[in-house]
């Protein structure tokens, strides 16, 4: 067996697991046992799969052939509850992955929270929202972003997709249960720029880990080939775009990766998106002082989205040092949002989570220095 090829364990699906059993020379039901212990058991160490024969673990030690979960290097906690874990991968890469307990997903209808939502830490949550990375760093350029000052560096495997939810599940122990946890691929990155890696983490973490495909968002800048492959998929996430601007002229402007797929081209692309029964699709739309926050702009954000099963997520710019952009005054964003109600459209404003320690969206950039 080649040991180089094979050290990390996690990533690895039934049938790469098989192979490894085989050339072992174990019998084939053990690939269920290792499958089971690395998901669902959420184990750190192969040495410790006691389902798993002696000789067996003593082979995949020689081999070097280990569990491979990324590690925890530090971690925020903010007044809300909301915890920014700084995970360090095998090359000592840093990702960031966010802990959000008792989250929707960082949704609310009315409005009345759009300020800095100040909630209390919840010690038994009943649901969690988990956001992960799927690069480190990212390449899309968003205006708004402070991700995007990184530039991407690589992307991440499907066992560093999957291995950021193992490793911030052990550590918050065992409340909610994984069938309440919720992911949203909305950290670091831009998912349809890693998209083999991404679904395949998709995969183990509905198989493996048991956390239901109704319960994850992926949340792309608008890559369409890779949206219409995602509505080609038997198990795959909802799906949410971030649209941002109403026009080709304002869009281009923050999100450069508009001049390759055109608005029309987006909204082509989430018109023939097969979706579920009782499914919507989300927009995003990060409102942006005096730049996309007008009632004209709102008129033409409730003109693209009508005649969709969709709604509108509308997110207020959360400020970072880089960053151009203001974000607008809450009685603005009740405006906007009431403006595309009256149109007939779902708004919802996003409840700003972690603000405090920068662990909101378009946050996330290694900021060790700033948060502590
Ligand atoms: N690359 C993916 C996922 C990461 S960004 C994407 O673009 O969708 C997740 C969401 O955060 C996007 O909707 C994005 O528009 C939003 N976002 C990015 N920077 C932000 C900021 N500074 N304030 C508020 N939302 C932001």
């Amino acid at each position: 067996m080649n040991a180089s090829a094979q050290r990390f364990l996690l990533g690895l699906d039934l049938q790469e697991l098989t192979r490894i059993v085989e050339s072992a020379g174990e019998p084939a039901y053990r690939a269920r046992q290792l499958f089971q212990a690395l998901y669902a058991e959420r184990v750190s160490c192969a040495e410790d799969i006691s389902t798993l024969s002696r000789r067996f673990r003593a082979i995949l030690k020689g081999e070097h052939i280990e569990v491979g979960l990324p590690e925890i290097q530090n971690k925020f906690v903010s007044v809300d509850g909301t915890v920014r874990y700084l995970i360090r991968l095998g090359d000592s890469e840093l990702v960031e992955t966010v802990w959000m307990p008792d989250g929707d997903d960082g949704e609310m209808g009315d409005g009345s929270e759009a300020g800095d939502g100040n909630r209390i830490p919840v010690r038994n949550c009943k649901r969690a929202t988990i956001c992960l990375s799927s690069q480190v760093g990212c390449a899309v350029n968003c205006q708004f972003c402070l991700t995007a000052l990184l530039g991407v560096k690589r992307n991440l495997s499907a066992g560093e997709i999957v291995g950021q939810v193992i490793a911030v599940l052990r550590e918050q122990g065992a409340r909610p249960p994984v069938d309440r946890v919720n992911l949203v691929f909305m950290g670091m990155g831009e998912p349809f720029l890693n998209y083999e890696n991404f679904i395949k983490a998709v995969r183990l973490l509905v198989d493996g880990v048991g956390i239901p495909e109704s319960r994850m968002t992926v949340s792309t800048a608008g890559i369409v080939p890779r949206i219409y492959d995602l509505g080609g998929e038997s198990v795959r996430p909802k799906l949410a775009i971030s649209l941002n601007a109403p026009t080709d002229e304002l869009r281009t402007q923050i999100m450069p990766i508009n001049m390759k797929w055109i608005i029309e081209t987006l909204v082509i692309a989430a018109r023939e998106f097969p979706l579920r029964r009782r499914e919507k699709l989300t927009f995003e739309y990060v409102l942006l002082k005096d730049f996309n926050d007008q009632p004209a702009q709102g008129y033409q954000l409730a003109e693209l989205v009508r005649g969709l099963r969709a709604k509108v997520n509308l997110i207020a710019l959360n400020p970072g040092p880089g960053i151009e952009f203001e974000t607008p005054i809450p009685q603005r964003i009740l405006e906007f949002q009431q403006l595309l109600m009256n149109a007939g459209v779902p708004a919802y404003i996003r409840r700003p989570r972690g603000r405090d320690i920068y662990a909101a969206c378009g946050q996330l950039k290694r900021t060790v220095e700033l948060a502590s």
